[in-house]
């Protein structure tokens, strides 16, 4: 079977090559993490899929890239239109496919894929520094050139968002693109490649591989006639990917993990303090960016605890469909084993677990309750290593300098909260935390003009604004000299 019905919508399984749906000989079976229900067989793409998609990229890249950003501009506004036509439809399939929080795909996310798309359309035509200046008579003109085919692998926490913030900028860049999402989460991609269809963006221009990544991927990633690769994931697979990358000097573009801190000022609003970090166990947990050590200063711990534990209590886990839920369930069986071993194994070793700790029983399947580990032995791996599902820890600290040490204690650089009522005394802090993105007061406010990405092994290179242009685009320039011309 080739098409499969997702809440009342048609979606395609095959891979979408060169405009055409293309079967592969094996399928891999898909699930909901909301109740395990069967989704449908997805195809399973492997090196011949790859080969086919990259080679339709290559074939449709000249065209696309002398088209230019105006007239790729206006098709790219049309899918974003396109996308805004469907935000419903996409936010169902989303949701029974990662089992995020239909309320929010509804109002944010999907919106934002439209707004990716729209933004990076628009940046390519009217913000990109186009600089010209003279050197001894001799003019520089320094271009934005379209680079070749840009292979895209992406995660499964927010599918189509974080595909979306490569897909905007590598086709507003003029780069024709191979898109392999994740297995667990592979049905907006498709339903998308269709949009891409409807709004008349040339075939071979999009290319959707499904498949595993140590198939798909693999021989993705391995593929020679690739200008760019651009990976968001996990530490390990990134190492995996940069070696093949190495192997044809392929330029790379990583978002990887993170164990951020959520830092706690003694002079900070404790209400405001709970309310932000409570909000680290967002989408179950499964954000990069989350402030997943609580760093809290010695003098007001016990309140904030206190504060923290109640508002924590006022979560509501259930069917993330229901418009009332706050937390819904992992993504997959292989990730939530993940996370309850993370947990098991810190009971295992006696930490201190003062907030959940288990599955949800009442509720079954893949629901872990959000869990909180209080001062947790330093250096063990609940502290150290990113769960990536809704296990926090909490930590105190007395001086700057020890909070800061704390906060930089890890091999992770993506983001890093602070929580404080005193602007001189917070930007002392800030000043000094190696991350990509820092908020204060306040968490994932993201704008796409702001450069986002990771220090230390959380990442190579930044997205958004000219940073995202920097990547996908070759930059030249070109020297004229004022002699030699006939006029
Ligand atoms: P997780 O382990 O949490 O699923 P990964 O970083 O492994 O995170 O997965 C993110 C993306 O990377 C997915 O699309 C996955 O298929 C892909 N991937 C995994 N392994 C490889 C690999 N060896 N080569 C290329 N892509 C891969």
């Amino acid at each position: 079977m080739s098409t499969i019905s997702v809440a009342g919508v048609d979606i395609d399984t095959r891979h979408y090559i060169g405009g055409k749906r293309v079967a592969s000989p094996e399928s891999y079976t898909n699930t909901s993490p909301i109740d395990g229900t069967f989704l449908g067989e997805i195809a399973r793409g492997n090196a011949d899929e790859v080969d086919a998609a990259v080679a339709a990229a290559r074939a449709a890249f000249p065209a696309w890239a002398k088209l230019g950003p105006v007239k790729r501009g206006a098709l790219l506004n049309k899918l974003a239109d396109l996308v805004e036509e469907n935000v419903e439809a996409l936010a169902n399939i989303e949701t029974l496919d990662n089992g995020a929080l239909l309320r929010s795909h509804l109002r944010g996310v999907m919106p934002r894929v439209a707004m990716n798309i729209r933004f990076f359309a628009d940046y390519a035509i009217n913000d990109l520094h186009h600089d010209v200046f003279e050197t001894r008579g001799h003019t520089n003109n320094v271009s934005w050139d379209p680079s070749g085919v840009a292979a895209l692998i992406t995660p499964w926490n927010a599918p189509l968002m974080l595909a979306t913030w490569k897909i905007g900028p590598a086709l507003a860049a003029g780069d024709t693109v191979v898109l392999k999402p994740a297995e667990w989460t592979p049905l907006t991609a498709s339903y998308f490649a269709d949009l891409t269809k409807q709004a008349g963006i040339p075939d071979g221009v999009f290319n959707v591989v499904f498949g595993f990544g140590s198939e798909a991927g693999a021989a993705l990633t391995a593929h020679p006639d690739l200008s760019r690769i651009s990976f968001t994931g996990s530490v390990p697979t990134a190492k995996i990917i940069a070696r093949s990358a190495a192997d044809n000097l392929t330029p790379v573009s990583f978002e990887l993990g993170g164990k951020s801190p959520c830092i706690i000022m003694a002079d900070a609003d404790l209400d405001l303090a709970a309310e932000i970090a409570v909000e680290q166990y967002d989408n179950a947990g499964q954000v990069c960016l989350s402030g997943t050590r609580l760093l809290v200063h010695e003098s007001i711990a016990e309140t904030f605890a206190e504060k923290f534990a109640a508002k924590a209590a006022t979560l509501k886990q259930g069917d993330p469909r229901d418009p009332d839920t706050d937390i819904g369930p992992q993504v997959h069986r292989v990730h939530f084993d993940r996370i309850k071993g993370f947990v098991d194994r810190a009971k295992a070793e006696g930490q201190n677990i003062v907030i959940g700790g288990e599955p949800n029983t009442d509720l079954g399947g893949l629901y872990f309750r959000p869990t909180l580990v209080s001062n947790p032995t330093p250096g063990s791996e609940i502290v150290t290593s990113e769960i990536f599902g809704p296990v926090l820890c909490m930590q105190t600290f007395t001086t700057d300098d020890e909070v800061v040490a704390m906060a930089n204690g890890t091999e992770f650089g993506l983001a890093a909260v602070v929580v404080s009522g005193d602007r001189a005394h917070a930007e002392t802090i800030t000043r000094q935390l190696v991350a990509g993105t820092v908020w204060v007061n306040c968490f994932f406010v993201r704008d796409l003009r702001a450069p986002f990405g990771g220090s230390k092994k959380s990442g190579i290179g930044r997205d958004g604004g000219t940073w995202s242009f920097d990547f996908y685009a070759d930059v030249k320039n070109t020297v004229i000299s004022p002699n030699g011309w006939k006029e």
